[in-house]
């Protein structure tokens, strides 16, 4: 989401007649896009903001903005200010569309600006926005903003408001302009896809509708989405999602935590045993999937067993990916004022624990994939090798080169693997040695 709207950022700067630079020494403005989902991101930041001190203090007419999830955190654009007073704008979130004149405003009046609001939030049209995307292959498209689940440890629904669906047809009009431009991943974007047009203002598009119109387009290409909530993936969804080829075969079913204690105080309004089912029901319908996860450990409360649960569980479902984080403790939230939070070094034991344990598990999936084909977008080529992604984003680097062109989907008879990447070769209908 961040990445996605930091190309919105730089659309309008482009429009202006900025043009993106390599060193920082020489900038004229300088954008922060800030995330706050968890501390270490806020630290960074805090630091990379810093380091802009003294650029500014020789080049005084450089503009420095600060925007973006963290910003938009209460008192927030003022404790910024107060500890960087060189910062010129802050702005938040929900109105990333307004930069360009916020700078006109900053330029005219060379005072600092503070326009983090809540009430311009999300364009109803956010196709007259200018994107400049950094690749030429893969595309992002937002389909709703916001989130209305309040996960108790989560930020963003205090930071990005509630839920709001875009326009469909908005929608897939973005959608056609990408295909025919050439691009040939399109992930549709949102924190929790399965409840677009709940919200009551699609006229009756919900998320499975979306999905297959647009897997019906004509075009090359190969359709994702993320994010995902158990809770909401209907079985509408697993059926159009096994039925359109156009659909990529790689899911993320974030999970968070494997016992019911731990995800009913987290309120993720799923137990360990709904989310198991909900597994075996998408395996059934599409038996070649690949899954990938959210967890996080050393939630307020987890008990050795309860984490043991988490150990459990992704032994059980062998996610090909798992992306795990420790508890970071978030102002407003529910979870920050449980009494009974996680000592840091326990965190720090079961976050190398499991990463370990889904080591070892991504090592054997990916070994068994071998002998298997996989279709493959083609992206790169250095001195040896053409490459490209699975579906699932693993590398996959091509011995038989000379048949491959970059920007093309292939099927690749997987060959090996080799540290950390499948080797392959173009499969042309018979498995060539
Ligand atoms: N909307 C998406 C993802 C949101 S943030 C979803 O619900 O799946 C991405 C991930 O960050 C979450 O899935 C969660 O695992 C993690 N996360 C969110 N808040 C966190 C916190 N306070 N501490 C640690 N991890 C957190
Ligand atoms: Fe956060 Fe939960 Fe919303 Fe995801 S669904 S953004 S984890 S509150």
């Amino acid at each position: 989401m961040n990445v996605h709207e930091s190309e919105k950022l730089a659309g309008i700067l482009e429009q202006k007649g900025y043009i993106k630079g390599q060193d920082v020494n020489n900038a004229d403005i300088v954008v922060f896009n800030t995330c706050c989902i968890r501390e270490s991101a806020e630290q960074k930041i805090l630091g990379n903001i810093g380091a802009i001190k003294p650029i500014k203090k020789k080049r005084k007419n450089m503009i420095v903005a600060v925007c973006g999830c963290m910003s938009q955190q209460k008192d927030m654009a003022s404790n910024l200010r107060a500890k960087f007073p060189f910062i010129d704008i802050v702005f938040g979130a929900n109105n990333v569309e307004f930069f360009g004149e916020y700078l006109d405003t900053y330029l005219e009046q060379k005072k600092f600006l503070n326009k983090v609001e809540n009430d311009k939030q999300y364009l109803e049209n956010a196709t007259g926005v200018p994107f400049v995307r950094d690749n030429s292959l893969y595309a992002y498209v937002n389909i709703m903003y916001g989130c209305n689940n309040f996960c108790t440890y989560c930020i963003v629904p205090y930071v990005r408001g509630r839920e709001k669906s875009r326009n469909p047809d908005e929608i897939y009009k973005e959608v056609k302009t990408l295909i025919d431009m050439g691009y040939k991943v399109i992930t549709l974007l949102g924190q929790n896809v399965n409840s677009y047009g709940l919200d009551g203002s699609t006229k009756g598009v919900y998320f499975a509708d979306l999905l297959e119109n647009i897997a019906k387009m004509e075009g090359d290409f190969e359709l994702r989405f993320m994010t995902s909530h158990p809770k909401d993936l209907s079985d509408e969804v697993i059926k159009v999602m096994a039925n359109n080829d156009k659909i990529s075969k790689s899911l993320h079913l974030p999970v968070q935590a494997g016992s019911n204690k731990i995800l009913k105080a987290m309120n993720r309004n799923y137990t360990k045993e709904m989310y198991l089912n909900l597994i075996s029901k998408i395996r059934d319908a599409i038996p070649n999937i690949t899954l990938s996860t959210d967890i996080i450990v050393g939630f307020p409360g987890e008990t050795d067993e309860d984490y043991q649960e988490t150990v459990d569980l992704l032994k059980q479902i062998r996610y090909h990916n798992a992306f795990i984080f420790m508890y970071s403790k978030r102002k407003g939230t529910i979870a920050e004022k449980m009494d009974n939070q996680v000592p840091l070094t326990i965190k720090r034991e079961r976050i190398h624990n499991l990463l370990d344990i889904q080591h070892q598990i991504s090592e054997e999936l990916f070994k068994n994939m071998v002998g298997t084909i996989q279709r493959v977008l083609i992206e790169s080529f250095d001195t040896k090798f053409y490459q490209g992604k699975s579906q699932c984003g693993k590398v996959v680097k091509i011995e038989n080169n000379y048949k491959s062109k970059i920007g093309e989907f292939y099927d690749i008879l997987i060959t090996d693997y080799l540290k950390g990447n499948l080797i392959g070769k173009v499969y042309n209908g018979r498995k060539e040695n």
